[in-house]
């Protein structure tokens, strides 16, 4: 079988730092993962078991990925990622195996986040698959969530942006059962993530990021991205149609008026 997990987020390490706004839901994944590392005598002693499965839910773009790459970097946890439809084409047949090979994996990995990404498409409600798979795979699910334990160091993350679709005894207690909401970003958050987005871009010294973000009201993290990275082809068109083009030292630089420019077109 080949091997459907990725070990590392894609795009590499990020941490903490690469992560604009969603302020709460940072706060509460450290307080879950970091405290019982920090503390593993106290917590091991706590005759509760703890909460450490968690939803993330959404619309598209809103940083629920990342932000979970970026927890498992700031938490230095191994990092195993599935792609929920990946998990089902690549196994038809053997699926409910697949859940209970990536659950082994992430064992032995631990201490580690095992990712769940587009969790919907793995864990529909059950009772309306005709072939029966995917009510298996759900099974085999339960069956994981129940036998993991915080102090096994594995904290298990999923991602969907259609929670309304899951299976609800996923989300019982003990299970997913830490739900938390990535919404479109505020005003605010707009301008920390460009300026997280645009830390390693080249921006002339005129360019108003607030402007930007006041300008982008109902764009997801994804869409200042993708505003970001049209900007920074515009400058690179500008510097190719300009006489300078045969200086090699010189940078595709975003200027105010390019980004303006290219924002008001994206909205
Ligand atoms: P989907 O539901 O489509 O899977 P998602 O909510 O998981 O979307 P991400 O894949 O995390 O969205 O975000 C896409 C990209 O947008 C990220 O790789 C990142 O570059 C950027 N991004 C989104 N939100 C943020 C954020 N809060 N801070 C910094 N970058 C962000």
């Amino acid at each position: 079988m080949r091997d459907i997990t990725k070990s590392a987020p894609e795009g590499g390490r990020s941490g903490w730092d690469d992560v604009g706004g969603l302020s709460d839901i940072r706060n509460a994944i450290r307080e879950m993962i970091e405290l019982p590392s920090k503390f593993p005598n106290i917590f091991g002693q706590a005759p509760l078991r703890l909460r450490s499965n968690v939803l993330l839910y959404g619309p598209p773009g809103c940083g629920k990925t990342h932000i979970v790459g970026a927890a498992a970097a700031a938490c230095s946890l191994r990092f195993i990622s599935v792609k929920g439809p990946e998990l089902l084409n690549k196994y038809i047949g053997a699926s409910e195996q697949a859940v209970r090979d990536i659950f082994s994996k992430a064992a032995a990995a631990a201490p580690c986040i095992l990712f769940f990404d587009e969790f919907d498409s793995i864990a529909p409600k059950r009772g309306h698959d005709n072939t029966g798979v995917t009510d298996r795979v759900v099974n085999q699910f339960l069956t994981e969530l129940d036998g993991i334990e915080v102090l096994t160091g594995v904290f298990v993350f999923a991602a969907t942006s259609r929670p309304d679709l899951l299976d609800a005894a996923l989300l019982r207690p003990g299970r997913l059962d830490r739900l938390l909401f990535c919404d479109f970003p505020s005003r605010q958050e707009r301008l920390e993530i460009l300026a997280v987005l645009s830390r390693k871009l080249p921006l002339a010294n005129d360019v108003d990021i607030e402007t930007i973000a006041g300008m982008t009201e109902g764009f997801s993290g994804a869409d200042l991205q993708a505003l970001l990275s049209d900007a920074q082809l515009a400058a690179v068109h500008e510097l190719l149609s300009c006489a300078d083009m045969g200086n090699p030292g010189k940078m595709p630089v975003i200027t105010d008026d390019l980004l303006r420019t290219t924002t008001s077109e994206a909205r």
